[in-house]
C-alpha cells in the first residue's frame, strides 16, 4: 500500500477515483464505512453497479465534462442535499434519513496531461446543516409558544399579498387577542399566564390547515394568515376559535381556569392598497370586538 493511500484512508473525507469508463479505481476506508462496501468489492466495477442512483443523465453529463474539458463540478448540500444514500450517523440528533454530502468532482491526468481518471471527493455535512436548519427555524418561532413570530409573519404578508395582487386569490386574515389577559397573570401569577398562551395558541395551531400561517403578533394577541381563504369562510373559522377555545379548561396546578377570545377578521377583496391595510382592518375588527362586549367574532371587508 502507498504512503499516499494510508494518508487518504485516516481523512474524514470521501475519496473516489472513476476511471474513464466510470469504473471504480479508487474507493478510500471513509466511503468502505459509509457504504459498507468493501474497496476489493467495488473496484473494478461500474460505480452504478452499486449505486443506480447516480446514473442520472445530469450525473453523466458532469462527468463527460470533467473527462472531456477537464472541468470541475460541484454538488452542493443546499441543492442536492446528497450524491450518495448513506444513512446519517445517529450519534447527533439529526433531522435527515440520509447523511448530507458536499461533493466535488475534478478531472486526474497523467504525465503527458491526457485525463485518464476523474476523482470524486464527498464531505458530510449533514451536521452543519441540521444546524443551520434548527437556526432558521429560532429565528423564524416564538420562543414561548413555538408558533411563527412576527418577524415572519410580516414576510409571509407581504409574499401573500404578492400572490394575492398577481393571482386575484382569496386571502385572509383572523386576528385575535385573550379578554382580560391581565386579570388572569394579577389572579393566577406570571407562569399560569404562560401556560395559557401556550394552551391557546396550541390548540389554534392544530385547528389550522398546513397552508396556513399562525403567528405571535404580540403578548398576547395573535394574528392568523389564511392563504386561498374568503372572508366568510375565514368568519366561519373564527367563530370556531372562539367556540373551541371558550370551551377549553386550563388546568394549572389543581386551578380550573378558563378564558375567551375575542377576534377580528378581514379579507381581500381588490381594493386593499397594502397588506398592512389588511392587517389594520383585522385590528380594527378585534377592537370592535372587544368593545361590543368581547368573547365574539367581528368582520370587516
Ligand atoms: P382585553 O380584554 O382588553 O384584551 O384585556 P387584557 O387584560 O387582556 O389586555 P391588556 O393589554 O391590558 O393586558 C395584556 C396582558 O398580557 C398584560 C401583559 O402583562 C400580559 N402579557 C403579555 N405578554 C405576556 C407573556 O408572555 N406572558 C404572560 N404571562 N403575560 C403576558
Ligand atoms: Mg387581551
Ligand atoms: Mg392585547
Amino acid at each position: 500500500m502507498s504512503e499516499l493511500s494510508q494518508l487518504f484512508d485516516t481523512v474524514n473525507i470521501g475519496l473516489v477515483i472513476l476511471d474513464r469508463d466510470l469504473k471504480v479505481k479508487y474507493w478510500n476506508r471513509w466511503m468502505e464505512y459509509h457504504s459498507g462496501i468493501a474497496a476489493e468489492r467495488i473496484i473494478g466495477a461500474s460505480l452504478f453497479a452499486h449505486f443506480p442512483s447516480l446514473n442520472t443523465r445530469k450525473f453523466l453529463r458532469n462527468c463527460k465534462s470533467v473527462l472531456t474539458f477537464g472541468n470541475f463540478s460541484f454538488f452542493s448540500q443546499k441543492l442536492h442535499h446528497y450524491l450518495f444514500p448513506f444513512r446519517s450517523d445517529s450519534s447527533f440528533e439529526s433531522r435527515f434519513e440520509f447523511m448530507q454530502q458536499s461533493c466535488a468532482l475534478g478531472p486526474l491526468r497523467d504525465e503527458s496531461n491526457t485525463i485518464t481518471a476523474l476523482y470524486l471527493t464527498v464531505q458530510d455535512v449533514t451536521e452543519l446543516a441540521s444546524y443551520e436548519h434548527r437556526l432558521l427555524e429560532m429565528n423564524m418561532r416564538d420562543g414561548l409558544t413555538g408558533v411563527y413570530n412576527r418577524r415572519f409573519l410580516e414576510k409571509r404578508l407581504a409574499e401573500e399579498f404578492d400572490r394575492h395582487v398577481r393571482y386575484a386569490r382569496n386571502f385572509s386574515v383572523i386576528m385575535f387577542d385573550i379578554d382580560f389577559f391581565k386579570k388572569v397573570n394579577d389572579t393566577h401569577g406570571h407562569q399560569c399566564g404562560d401556560f395559557i398562551l401556550k394552551g391557546v395558541s396550541g390548540k389554534i395551531a392544530a385547528m389550522i390547515r398546513k397552508t396556513d400561517f399562525l403567528a405571535r403578533y404580540g403578548g398576547e394577541e395573535f394574528c392568523c394568515l389564511l392563504p386561498e381563504t374568503d372572508i366568510a369562510a375565514a368568519t366561519v373559522l373564527a367563530e370556531r376559535f372562539r367556540q373551541t377555545i371558550a370551551g377549553m379548561v386550563h388546568c394549572y396546578q389543581k386551578t380550573e381556569i378558563i378564558v375567551t377570545i375575542s377576534l377580528g377578521v378581514s379579507g381581500l377583496s381588490g381594493q386593499f392598497p397594502s397588506s398592512d391595510v389588511l392587517l389594520k382592518r383585522a385590528d380594527d375588527a378585534l377592537y370592535a370586538a372587544k368593545g361590543s362586549g368581547r368573547n365574539r367574532v367581528v368582520a370587516l371587508s
